[in-house]
């Protein structure tokens, strides 16, 4: 069996020349860009935007390791177009807060259509057969997707494999969360989307990664790695080693595996380039056990409730702003504010939680944490 190759380079700054030089050597360690794109081709770049703001938050694809991307596709005769479908708001808008608009309008990369999409069907698919997929991911010949190394509530982190779920625009992606609650459900899911949209290579930036309260309120840890494949999972799982995380642990990497996606077995993955030794950084910022399942019928059930971690508002640091409602799937909302309430804060209603987390992911102020239980560690660690 061919082993998968990951390629890691280190790289200590955002300074545009250190960056291109690295992910020039990254590229040429997995084969060179012409293993990936022929000249001519619309090749779309796929950075995580989650939600726009400033790169020094760490939480977007730093606009460097975009340009260094974006240079070099276009060195080697691609048409480049870029977009990601953020939590809420539009490409531009968000793609401008994140300095990613900045970064394409100088290389004339202009923005693909991910405000708008069309329906596919992905006969394929394990589990999800219908998706809608933005045009702008439709209308190009391949990808190269451009994740940010980042904790996740629901997924543990957020990689290589989570970065396509951008590709459905809009409130498209709430859907998925009443559809398929449980996150090995959620992760067969993304899996499929990306066995449909088969991005042709992975840069994730690792330079600046966060930690903690991720995707979106964590803190920025500095990391000093970029990694390169064209195996998500293998991607994801080398990523995993660094940050002390068992892949085991990752929803994602579990199914990938099984969907035949790539591998997260570190014996049957080649690493390339720099030694990962130097990377690991086993004090990172992360949970280290298995997201509880709630598939398995009454007695599943039963100890989600008792043992899964809940979303837990901070009254010190919420402004009242109404985020966390605005984006909660559920019906009646299973956290809810009374935007003529002066007075009281956002209430959780645990009984109609679904634990999806985009009220923890979405808040502005990283005022909603993610607590564990005391026997939900015990019984999944
Ligand atoms: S999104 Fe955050 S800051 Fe806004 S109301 Fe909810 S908890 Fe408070
Ligand atoms: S309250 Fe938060 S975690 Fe619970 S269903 Fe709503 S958005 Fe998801």
């Amino acid at each position: 069996m061919n082993k998968s190759k990951v390629a890691l380079v280190a790289c200590d700054s955002y300074d545009d020349a250190r960056v291109y030089s690295a992910v020039t050597r990254g590229l040429d360690l997995v084969g060179g860009v012409s293993n990936f794109i022929k000249h001519g081709e619309k090749i779309l770049l796929k950075p995580n935007v989650l939600f726009g703001s400033d790169p020094a938050k760490c939480v977007t694809t730093h606009p460097s390791v975009f340009k260094a991307a974006g240079r070099l596709l276009q060195e080697a005769g691609a048409q480049v177009s870029c977009g990601d479908s953020a939590g809420f708001g539009s490409c531009e808008s968000n793609m401008r807060r994140a300095g990613l608009k900045k970064a394409a309008d100088e290389l004339s990369i202009p923005l693909a259509d991910f405000d708008e999409g069309q329906e596919v069907i992905h006969k394929a698919a394990l589990l999800n057969k219908r998706f809608i997929i933005a045009n702008g991911v439709l209308a190009s010949d391949g990808i190269v997707s451009l994740p940010k190394l980042k904790t996740h509530g629901l997924m543990r982190f957020t990689g290589a494999i989570k970065n396509q779920f951008g590709c459905i625009p809009g409130i498209n992606k709430g859907q998925f969360h009443i559809k398929m609650p449980d996150p090995y459900d959620f992760a067969a899911m993304l899996v499929d989307l990306n066995t449909f949209i088969r991005p042709r290579l992975y840069i994730m930036d690792g330079i600046m990664a966060m930690q903690g309260n991720g995707p979106r309120s964590g803190s920025p840890r500095k990391m000093n790695v970029l990694l390169f494949s064209s195996d998500p999972v293998a991607l994801d799982a080398v990523a995993c080693r660094i940050i002390g995380l068992n892949p085991e642990f990752v929803p994602t990497s579990k199914r990938g595996e099984e969907a035949g996606l790539g591998t997260y077995h570190y014996a049957n993955i080649e690493i390339v380039g720099d030694g990962v030794e130097q990377f690991i950084a086993g004090d990172f910022e992360v949970v280290r056990r298995r997201p509880v399942s709630s598939s398995g019928g009454r007695v599943m059930a039963f100890l989600k409730n008792q043992t899964c971690a809940k979303p837990i508002i901070n009254q010190t640091k919420c402004t009242r702003c109404g985020t966390c409602a605005k984006v909660c799937p559920v019906e009646p909302k299973a956290i809810d504010w009374d935007p003529d309430d002066k007075v009281n804060f956002p209430r959780h209603h645990y009984d109609r939680c679904i634990r999806c987390f985009c009220c923890q992911e979405l808040c502005p102020e990283g005022a909603i944490t993610i607590k564990n239980t005391l026997l939900g560690d015990i019984i999944f660690r």
